[in-house]
């Protein structure tokens, strides 16, 4: 007779929730106590907490905000290894998607946060103005000497598109380096994930739908050692005259996207995602997927409605994300792909 022992998995589940950024930020993990859980936690949330410090556009001492002010003064900045990550990202998507992406857009969001308290529409005056402290070719970054300048008098950086991205990535390495490798980080709308639950495809992520009538239900997918972002006016847009703007401007025309739109990008970090998503939401379906299936590692799932019907597009690899068929019922989802109201 030979005498089997089976382990019982040592392992529990732990959820810490906190405020960040602004933000609700949520970090589910899987560790053997909770001792060990929360101190890896503890250390997650102040990684994210010291990247607000260098990233935020709402602090005014912000290292961001302090370039910011330095606008066209000729001064040539030197950036910290976590500000020059993120600049030199940006740089990179505003080049590849010819400027819809664009990181000095600060002066036309503001212009749209305003907008939205006031309910009216901005002046062509103001708009003109603001448009003249845009453009992504007036950030000069030197890569060798990690510097930059802005070129432009006011202009004013906002990373808001990439930010959490790269602060949900630098949590789960954070989580790595205290042993935890199973492990989900969201940031409202932003998610990474290490590895997946035991015995799980991945962490299930509902991926949202439009918030229309007509819309068809959430579809769960699995995500594991991937990013996963989703941009759009669901939840922040100001609605003026009948016609609804988003918080995502096109910095071409500097107005505020209007084609009511959810974009979700998978993509090997979040940092990618993120960035990615916002791209896309300006982009449109048909440049927005081109970029994606141009972007190793990359899926996109876009839900729009422009005008009486709801549409969808898919890049080609999109089903190759573990994920339940859609129409299924939804079981316990243990994060949401949306953003809570700003
Ligand atoms: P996300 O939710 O990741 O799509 O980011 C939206 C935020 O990015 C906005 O609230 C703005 O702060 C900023 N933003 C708006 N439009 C753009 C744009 N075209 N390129 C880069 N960032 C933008
Ligand atoms: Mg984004």
């Amino acid at each position: 007779m030979s005498l089997f022992t089976i382990t019982a998995e040592a392992e529990e589940r732990f959820v810490f929730e906190k405020a960040e950024m602004g933000l609700p930020f949520r970090i589910t993990l899987f560790a053997d106590d909770e001792k060990s859980a929360r101190s890896a936690a503890d250390a997650a949330f102040e990684r994210i907490a010291e990247l607000n410090g260098v990233l935020s556009d709402y602090d005014s001492d912000s290292e961001l905000s302090r370039l910011s002010r330095t606008s066209g003064q000729g001064k040539v900045v030197p950036v910290s290894t976590d500000l020059w990550r993120v600049l030199e990202r940006s740089q990179v998507v505003a080049e590849k998607t010819d400027g819809a992406f664009d990181i000095t857009v600060g002066p036309l969001v503001n212009l749209w946060r305003r907008a939205r308290r006031n309910k009216a529409m901005p002046t062509a005056d103001l708009l003109a103005q603001m448009r003249a402290r845009v453009g992504f070719k007036n950030l000069r970054l030197d890569p060798k000497a990690r510097t930059a300048e802005l070129l432009v008098p006011e202009m004013r950086l906002d990373v808001g598109a990439i930010a959490k991205g790269y602060a949900v990535d630098e949590a789960i390495i954070v989580l790595r380096k205290h042993g935890i490798t199973r492990a989900l980080v969201g940031g409202s709308g932003d998610m990474a994930a290490s590895d997946a639950p035991l015995y799980e495809p991945g962490w299930r992520i509902e991926v949202a739908s439009l918030d229309v009538p007509d819309a068809p239900p959430p579809q769960i997918i699995f995500l594991a050692n991937r990013g996963i972002a989703t941009s759009g006016d669901v939840f922040q847009r100001v609605e003026i005259g009948g016609v609804r703007y988003s918080h995502i401007v096109d910095p071409h025309t500097g107005i505020g996207l209007t084609d009511h739109g959810l974009v979700t990008i998978i993509a090997p970090d979040c940092m990618t995602a993120d960035s990615l998503a916002t791209a896309v939401s300006v982009l449109g379906p048909e440049r927005g997927l081109k970029l994606i299936e141009a972007t190793p590692g990359a899926v996109a799932h876009l839900a729009r409605k422009p005008g009486e019907k709801v549409e969808f597009a898919e890049s080609k690899r999109w089903l190759e994300i573990p994920h339940l068929p859609r129409g299924d019922e939804i079981p316990r989802a243990q994060s949401r792909a949306i953003r809570p109201e700003d």
